[in-house]
């Protein structure tokens, strides 16, 4: 078994979806039109904000968020080292500086050490909620009110994610999402989208996405091409309808991995608990120090794994001229050496899921 299997996702809902195909290709209109504003409408009221503003990709939403806010040359951005380096690229794409913080226990960003790393440059925090654990809001908004620091969400791993009660994406003043088609709601192409209580954001989203114009040949700013199509806006409908189903099933998939996975070598995720946490299981991801040998055990019982991230994005080629050194991050380079991701996807069978386990239960290490 793969360690993701997007057909299956699509099996689940198949006629809905080529219906709905024919449907947009019959239609005549394909880029921005009434399929990405119903979308726009829908993905807000899920996400609890006043408005959405679909675009190409996670990372079109990330830099254009960092853009629109005025963050640029000389600017930081404080993020966690250990994350997908789209986020990091949102903010170095507009020439400002990321200052990384180490994770916590659930692979967000440890909140009691953001303050430490504000400056008099520092002008937002970029709050990653990854593998769909919601990070620990409460604690990073109040930080971002006390400095004055703008906040931005990359929601890419956490569709209906809560903290508190309260969407991801909900929090800062822009949540991006991706769509890309493994994300908990994944389109069939790229595809992404912001979402935002302030409507002059929003008006500007859509005014750069579209070549800085809001007027046709009346171009205000030096823009981008970041617009949602018709295809995927109306597919991404389809599968919202199912949004709550899917994500339960992920629910019953790590509980069922909390609950009967059970090995001493293997460090089990934590998931966030309290009154109003949702934890939307992107990946369920293990650590174990004997990393290379699980994976090659695993393949041997026919499971494929994956890892999310093998190399942290301050150690990247990509970003040499930021010039950190391993040892930088410890707990960071900790994590891209233990990290390893259990399959997760929806339409996986029990029996596969008690394969998994039972794969996972039976690896013994080498003393
Ligand atoms: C997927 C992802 C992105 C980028 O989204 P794209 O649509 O691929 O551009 C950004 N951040 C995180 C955490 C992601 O997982």
């Amino acid at each position: 078994m793969k360690a993701n299997d997007l057909g299956r996702g699509f099996e689940l809902y198949q006629d809905e979806y080529e219906k709905k195909v024919l449907e947009v290709l019959r239609s005549g209109w394909y880029v921005l039109g009434r399929e990405v504003e119903t979308f726009e409408r829908e993905w807000a009221d899920y996400c609890g904000t006043k408005y959405c503003v679909g675009l190409a990709s996670g990372l079109d939403a990330l830099w254009l968020a960092f853009r629109i806010l005025g963050i640029g040359a000389g600017d930081e951005v404080i993020v966690q080292g250990n994350t997908y380096i789209a986020s990091v690229m949102g903010i170095t794409i507009n020439g400002a500086i990321p200052v990384f913080v180490e994770p916590d226990e659930y692979y967000s960003i440890d909140a009691e050490r953001i303050e430490e790393k504000i400056t008099d440059r520092t002008k937002a925090v970029l709050a990653v909620h990854l593998y769909g654990i919601p990070s620990e809001m409460d604690k990073i908004v109040n930080i971002c009110k006390r400095h004055h620091l703008r906040l931005v969400e990359d929601c890419a791993q956490s569709h209906g994610a809560m903290y508190d009660g309260k969407m991801t994406g909900a929090f800062g003043d822009i949540g991006c999402f991706s769509f890309y088609p493994s994300k908990n709601l994944g389109a069939f192409g790229d595809a992404g989208a912001i979402v935002t209580d302030d409507e002059q954001i929003a008006k500007n989203f859509r005014m750069y996405r579209n070549y800085g114009s809001e007027k046709r040949y009346l171009n205000k700013v030096v823009g981008a091409n970041s617009r949602l199509d018709e295809l995927q806006a109306g597919l991404l409908r389809v599968k919202l309808q199912h949004l709550e189903e899917l994500t339960c099933e992920r629910e019953k998939i790590a509980e069922r991995y909390l609950q009967e996975i059970k090995n001493e070598i293997i460090m089990l995720p934590k998931p966030r608990t309290g009154n109003g946490e949702r934890n939307v299981w992107h990946q369920f991801v293990i650590r174990c120090r004997q990393r290379e040998a699980f994976m090659k055990h695993m393949e041997d019982n026919g499971v494929g794994t994956l890892i999310h991230y093998p190399i942290p994005p301050h150690l990247s080629e990509a970003y040499d001229y930021l010039g950190y050194k391993p040892g930088f991050l410890l707990i960071t380079e900790r994590y891209a050496n233990e990290v390893c991701s259990l399959p997760m996807f929806n339409g996986m069978t029990e029996r596969e899921q008690t394969q998994i386990i039972e794969a996972v239960n039976c690896f013994e290490g080498k003393e």
